[in-house]
């Protein structure tokens, strides 16, 4: 079940399954729990009790998470959304999907996340939500600005796609009041296959993602096989979680203990195997309090490694190329300098639960002569 065919230091992320998934997935076929089921109910109980929290909301991605978040909280038109260029597309589309628009801001190059100053640097009047990225699994604090971002009526929504598990101080991302959106995608700590879950703040929140994710339809499944019409009360997006991808992730959360152990096991081997070399900086994600989802270094001469890398099969990546020069996001885009600066810089280790420490030897080696070649032709 865990096993791959390409050596571990090939692939740049892999999804891991501990072995009780595909059995899983095959009781909700023989059930015929194909759509949004009780298996989808009991996944959404299971993700709150594991946070500690009174509800959850599952939908199919972490796009779709984020969308409906936002609409939940009411972003729309003539809103403007902060958001750090340094993430995934997929925040900012899903900004763009509530006719909000997004507001580009920098971020810390040191961790590669927003901070409570940068945010409140970036708002303007037309802010009504800010959206920090828990980038590679850190948790950000913002309970220095809490107050201030409640009184001028802005939501925060976190895209805590990288960061299920992780912690702030003494509590779980995910229970901080704020709104919180998690991925389960095939690379993501805890994977459903696809899928994404909302942590609501209140009640109405809640019921109102669960009408969106719904195609707006009041009914449920049950209530419609027993009457000739049903009403669609809001909008609404073809946007739930099936049994299937619930099953999935039921079966993950039996093991999040170990999911956490390996990654920090795994991240801290990184990051002493790196320690020697000078030229690399090391992107810190806490590892005392965060659940690794990257090991991302900073180098001199980035696209010379990164191709001399591939050429070795070491599976490098980067994580990301920024939003605000995208074509697509051209319109919002404006000087973001530390942005701009890591962007060069910043490369993507292996990272995943198939690792082994030869094989993060094995990379860390090869990063070191590749730095050494190119610096030496530079
Ligand atoms: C993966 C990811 C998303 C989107 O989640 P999907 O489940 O792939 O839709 C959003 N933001 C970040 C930072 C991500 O890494």
């Amino acid at each position: 079940m865990t096993t791959t065919t390409r050596p571990d230091a090939e692939r740049n992320a892999s999804p891991y399954l501990y072995g009780e998934e595909a059995a899983a997935v095959a009781r909700v076929l023989e059930a015929g729990q194909y759509g949004h089921t009780e298996v989808t109910d009991e996944f959404e109980r299971r993700i709150a009790a594991f946070l500690g929290v009174p509800d959850a909301v599952a939908v199919m991605s972490g796009t779709a998470a984020l969308h409906t978040a936002l609409l939940a909280a009411g972003v729309g038109p003539g809103d403007e959304v902060l958001v750090p260029s340094m993430t995934f597309c997929a925040t900012v589309q899903a900004i763009l999907a509530t006719g909000a628009t997004p507001r580009f801001v920098d971020i810390d190059p040191a961790t590669l996340c927003v901070s409570a100053e940068l945010i409140m640097d970036g708002i303007t009047e037309a802010t009504t939500a800010v959206m920090p990225v828990l980038f590679g699994g850190r948790g950000i604090d913002l309970s220095s600005i809490r107050g201030e971002l409640t009184r001028r009526g802005i939501a925060v929504i976190e895209d805590a796609a990288h960061a299920f598990g992780s912690r702030v101080g003494s509590r779980r991302v995910g229970t901080s009041g704020d709104l919180t959106c998690f991925s389960f995608g095939p690379i993501k700590n805890l994977t459903c296959g696809q899928g994404g879950m909302i942590i609501p703040r209140t009640q109405e929140e809640a019921d109102r993602a669960r009408g969106i994710r719904l195609l707006g339809v009041v009914q449920s499944q049950a209530e419609r096989t027993s009457t000739t019409t049903y009403t669609v009360g809001t909008f609404g997006l073809r946007y739930q979680m099936s049994g299937i991808n619930a099953a999935i992730g039921l079966a993950q959360l039996n093991h999040v203990q170990r999911m956490e152990e390996t990654r920090r096991d795994l991240w801290r081997a990184y990051q002493a195997a790196l320690a020697p070399l000078n030229a690399v900086t090391v992107i810190d994600v806490d590892p005392e309090q965060s659940v690794p989802h990257l090991c991302q270094v900073r180098v001199p001469h980035r696209d010379e490694v990164f191709t001399r890398m591939r050429e070795q099969r070491v599976g490098v990546g980067v994580h990301y190329p920024p939003n605000h020069l995208q074509p697509a996001f051209a319109e919002w885009s404006r000087p973001l300098p530390a942005t701009e600066q890591v962007a060069g810089e910043i490369l993507t280790l292996p990272f995943h639960q198939h690792l082994t420490p030869a094989g993060i030897d094995k990379t860390v080696t090869v990063l070191a002569r590749c730095l050494k070649t190119v610096s030496a032709a530079a």
